[in-house]
C-alpha cells in the first residue's frame, strides 16, 4: 500500500507483487486482484474506484487485527486482565453480595469451591472463551470429570446423570426426554 500511494514505479510494484504476494493467490486472489487495479492508479490511488482501501478505519481494524494475532501467539489477552476482571466483577456483585447473604460470615464462605446456589456468573459475551454445556437433567455443569455424552436419541446429558440412570452402565436407560431406551456402551463422549 506504501508503494501504491507514492509515486513508485508501476513495474516495481509489479514485480514486489509477484515476487511477495502471489504465494498467497490460493487464498486471497480477490485482494490481489484488486491491488493489482490499484498499480494503475499509482500515486492518485485517493481518486480510484479502490480509494476506500485507504479510509482510516480499515487501517485501525487492520492494526486491531495484527495485536489480537500477535497476543494470541504469545497466548495473551487483547484486554488487560485487571480490567477484566475488575468489569466481570462488578457485573457479579449483586449476585455475590446476595450469596454473601445467604452463606453469611461463615468460614465455609472461604472454602467452598463451589457456589452454594446454582446460579452461573454472567461474564458477558466477550469474556465466553469456551462453550459451556450444562446438563438438563441435574443442572451441573460439565467438567473434565463429567464430560456431556451423546445418547443415540441425539439428546445430551452429563456423565454422572448417565451413570446414576443405567446403574453404570448395568441397565437399560430411558432417555429422559424422548423416552428411548438406551444402554450405556451406546454412548459417545462430547468434547466442549
Ligand atoms: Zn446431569
Ligand atoms: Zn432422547
Amino acid at each position: 500500500m506504501e508503494m501504491l500511494r507514492s509515486d513508485v514505479d508501476p513495474l516495481e510494484a509489479v514485480k514486489f507483487m509477484r515476487t511477495h504476494l502471489t504465494p498467497f493467490d490460493s487464498f486471497y486472489l480477490e485482494e490481489i486482484k484488486n491491488l493489482a487495479g490499484c498499480v494503475l492508479w499509482i500515486g492518485r490511488l485517493d481518486e480510484s474506484p479502490y480509494a476506500d482501501l485507504l479510509s482510516s478505519a480499515k487501517w485501525d481494524k487492520l492494526a486491531e487485527d495484527f495485536t489480537e494475532k500477535f497476543l494470541g501467539l504469545l497466548g495473551q489477552s487483547t484486554t488487560c486482565p485487571l480490567t477484566t476482571v475488575c468489569n466481570v466483577g462488578a457485573r457479579n456483585l449483586p449476585l455475590l453480595s446476595s450469596l454473601r447473604r445467604i452463606v453469611g460470615d461463615k468460614e465455609e464462605w472461604e472454602s467452598i469451591e463451589s457456589l452454594p446456589l446454582y446460579n452461573e456468573t454472567d461474564a458477558g459475551e466477550e469474556c465466553n472463551f469456551h462453550s459451556v454445556f450444562v446438563c438438563k437433567e441435574c443442572r451441573e455443569m460439565a467438567t473434565d470429570v463429567n464430560p456431556p455424552i451423546l445418547l443415540p436419541c441425539h439428546h445430551t446429558l452429563c456423565w454422572n446423570t448417565v451413570t446414576r440412570l443405567s446403574w453404570g452402565g448395568a441397565r437399560l436407560f430411558m432417555c429422559p426426554f424422548c423416552c428411548h431406551e438406551i444402554h450405556l456402551n451406546q454412548c459417545l463422549q462430547l468434547h466442549v
